[in-house]
């Protein structure tokens, strides 16, 4: 059962999370450094489905079955993997950056007296040393730490920092036996209550349009609202417009709201302060209009047009609706 790398796999309602797919390629790729191999482990009660699925992304799947784990509980799945770890000794034990991944990946570490390195936005194996990348003093500094290379360490991976693994051929699928002690599996999954959805989902748009304090007045956003349709995209926006209620919460981009990650982005007389940068820099096209040729969003973009939004996206407009 032995492997270099062990991935901790996450799924709800019969669906791999999306960041799993992410550490999914992390572990593939840190393997590759450490000239070994990665393995997930998945754990639940009936998942073989589930575990087929992982498996064609490469990689051999340890199986925890039980009826403990049907449901995520911090404790059932510690306990579940305490006893994985302790058979396998990997270098890396990598779980997401998610509610679950921090609930998790603490819990094991003390119980294994194993170090901890979380929220990372990098981490390989270089010369058989873990260095790890972390964003620092509110995402101003991207930091490297060489971690060390002489036990297993428990690592978090914030989604969104890397591709994820496209299927590319089976692995195998393991069952591993597992006892789970169901009274110290606290605290128990009661149901799954989700948020009332009252807007569109600007993380998932493929073309977001967001509107900036630039745009001086809320009837001015109409003309935002219409390149997003012409686009075929949805309207973001920076945080003061939403904070002034110009546009739902919702519609927020950044550090203290989404993160978006689109084919398109285009800023309307957003400044680009470091905590909107953070939500939308990895957009693969960022179009920026902006008055000010030396606002930070310039920096960012990859297409920036120095105007007044209120003389640009009309001149836009028409060009579009003819
Ligand atoms: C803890 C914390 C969390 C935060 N979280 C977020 C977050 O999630 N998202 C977020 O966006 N912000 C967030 N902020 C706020 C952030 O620091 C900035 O204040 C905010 O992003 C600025 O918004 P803005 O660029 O629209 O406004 P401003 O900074 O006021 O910039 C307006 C820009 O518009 C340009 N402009 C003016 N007139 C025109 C015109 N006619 N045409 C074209 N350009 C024009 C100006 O040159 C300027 O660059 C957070 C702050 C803190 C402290």
């Amino acid at each position: 059962m032995g492997a270099d790398i062990l991935v901790v796999a996450e799924h709800l309602e019969g669906k791999l999370a999306p960041a799993t797919l992410e550490i999914v390629a992390k572990g593939r790729e840190l393997a590759a450094q450490a000239g070994g191999s990665a393995k997930a482990v998945l754990l639940g009660h009936g998942p073989e489905a589930l575990a087929s699925e992982l498996a064609s992304y490469g990689l051999d799947v340890l199986l925890g079955d039980d009826p403990a784990l049907e449901a995520y509980s911090g404790g059932g799945y510690a306990q579940a993997l305490a006893s994985m770890l302790a058979a396998s000794s990997p270098r890396v034990l990598l779980l997401a950056h998610t509610a679950q991944g921090y609930d998790l990946a603490p819990a094991l570490a003390a119980s294994g007296d194993l170090p901890l390195v979380t929220n990372c936005v990098d981490v390989r194996l270089e010369g058989g040393s873990l260095v790890a990348t972390r964003r620092l003093l509110n995402e101003k500094v991207q930091a490297e730490f060489e971690i060390g290379s002489d036990r297993t360490y428990v690592v978090t991976l914030r989604p969104g920092s890397v591709k994820p693994a496209t299927p590319t051929g089976a692995g195998a699928v393991a069952r591993v036996p597992m006892t789970i002690d169901g009274a110290k599996a606290l605290p128990r999954f009661l149901r799954i209550e989700r948020p009332e959805v009252s807007d569109i989902d600007i993380a998932s748009a493929d073309v977001v349009v967001s509107a900036g304090r630039g745009i001086q007045k809320k009837e001015n956003l109409a003309l935002v609202e219409e390149l997003a349709k012409r686009l075929g995209g949805v309207v973001g926006a920076s945080r003061p417009l939403t904070d002034m209620e110009w546009l739902p919460k919702t519609r927020q981009v950044g550090q203290s709201g989404k993160t978006v990650r689109p084919k398109l982005y285009v800023a309307c007389g957003i400044s680009g302060a470091m905590q909107h940068v953070a939500g939308m820099k990895d957009a693969s096209l960022i179009v920026a209009i902006n008055t000010d040729p030396s606002a930070p969003i310039f920096e960012v973009a990859h297409v920036g047009v120095v105007g007044n939004v209120l003389e640009v996206l009309p001149a836009l407009l028409k060009e579009l609706r003819g």
